[in-house]
């Protein structure tokens, strides 16, 4: 498997009190030391509750924001640190698709401004050329040319995705971000747009990271899935393993709000509830993160942040409860 993205002991911090005084600085750890792998074709789907960091670590990677420390290594290069003109060239490699595409798409353009946008940006087409390939890329994504000379408004949520996911292929890219790309659609849209992103990716040999606040929005493109909490990463596994055999208590807890059909299956696995809130990111837990919620936690658990152990084969889970599996 090759490796297309690899972030190393990324953080993503924000200041939140511009205190005069020094010592009153303090900062959001959105993301606070995270690493791991996307390999080149696979959907990487990244989990956890609003405020774990799953978006930011997706704007942190197309840098939408700048790194505060770590790397992000995208086919080999360093591109965590690169300035805007060195990445121009990773800017048309690297995409991103949008929670909320009314909001990502400028109300006053056409639809086929918008999507000749990109390839105006890095001069890909012009003239006859640019139409063709606009008219292309709507009906490869269930839309027609009769679309283009249309504004946003005038479509329903899923179009505008598909508006949005027109947009990002414009540049032929490699990667592509999305970021909770199905969350706010009808639950009868949510498959058409999964459905239609797996095809793309087949089609084009995409490689996705694939963001969602939810387990079962993530389930059936995942090859992988990573599990964040409080800034850091609690569990990565291949999707199979991860709803079989979860072994972090948060991501156990997470799939066990999900209600299965199988009553049978219910029993076999203990119901954990998830109780309180979750802690602020600028003073977070000593220890592991998830001890104040987790019905597990000992001793240990306050005292030492559990490193992030690949526990068998490709499932990395940070845990004291693995030490003896280790
Ligand atoms: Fe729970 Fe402790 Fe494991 Fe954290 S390290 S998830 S508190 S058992
Ligand atoms: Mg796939």
């Amino acid at each position: 498997k090759e490796v297309l993205l690899e972030v190393k002991n990324l953080k993503k911090y924000f200041k939140v009190d511009k205190g005069i005084i020094r010592r009153n600085i303090k900062y959001v750890k959105a993301v606070d030391d995270i690493s791991f792998k996307i390999y080149k074709g696979e959907t990487l789907g990244l989990v956890g509750e609003s405020g774990c960091g799953k978006s930011t670590t997706g704007r942190t990677i197309i840098r939408l924001y700048d790194v505060t420390d770590g790397e992000v290594i995208f086919d080999g290069a360093e591109i965590g640190q690169m300035s805007e003109h060195e990445l121009k060239p990773f800017r048309k490699r690297i995409q991103m698709i949008f929670q909320d595409p009314y909001a990502s798409l400028n109300t006053r353009m056409t639809v086929s401004d918008i999507i000749g946008e990109p390839l105006d940006i890095h001069g890909l087409a012009s003239g006859q050329d640019r139409q063709m390939k606009i008219f292309e890329l709507l009906e490869r994504v269930g839309l027609s040319k009769m679309h283009a000379s249309r504004y946003p408004h005038e479509f329903s949520g899923g179009q505008r995705q598909r508006i949005g996911i027109a947009r990002a292929l414009a540049v032929d890219p490699d990667f592509i971000i999305c970021d909770e790309p199905i969350s706010a659609l009808d639950v009868s849209i949510q498959a058409q747009v999964v459905n239609m992103l797996e095809d793309l990716q087949n089609e084009f040999g995409l490689t996705y990271l694939f963001i969602a606040h939810d387990l079962s929005m993530v389930k059936h493109i995942s090859d992988r899935i990573g599990v964040m909490y409080l800034g850091k990463m609690a569990e990565i596994a291949e999707s199979n393993a991860l709803y079989e055999k979860p072994l972090h208590p948060y991501t156990q807890a997470l799939l066990s709000a999900i209600p299965i059909p199988d009553p049978e299956v219910t029993r076999a696995k203990q119901r954990i509830i998830l109780e309180g809130d979750v802690p602020s990111p600028i003073n977070p837990p000593s220890g592991c993160r998830f001890r104040t919620r987790c019905i597990y936690a000992f001793d240990k658990c306050k005292e030492i942040e559990p490193e992030l152990k690949e526990v068998e084969p490709e499932h990395f889970v940070a845990c004291h409860l693995m030490d003896e599996k280790v």
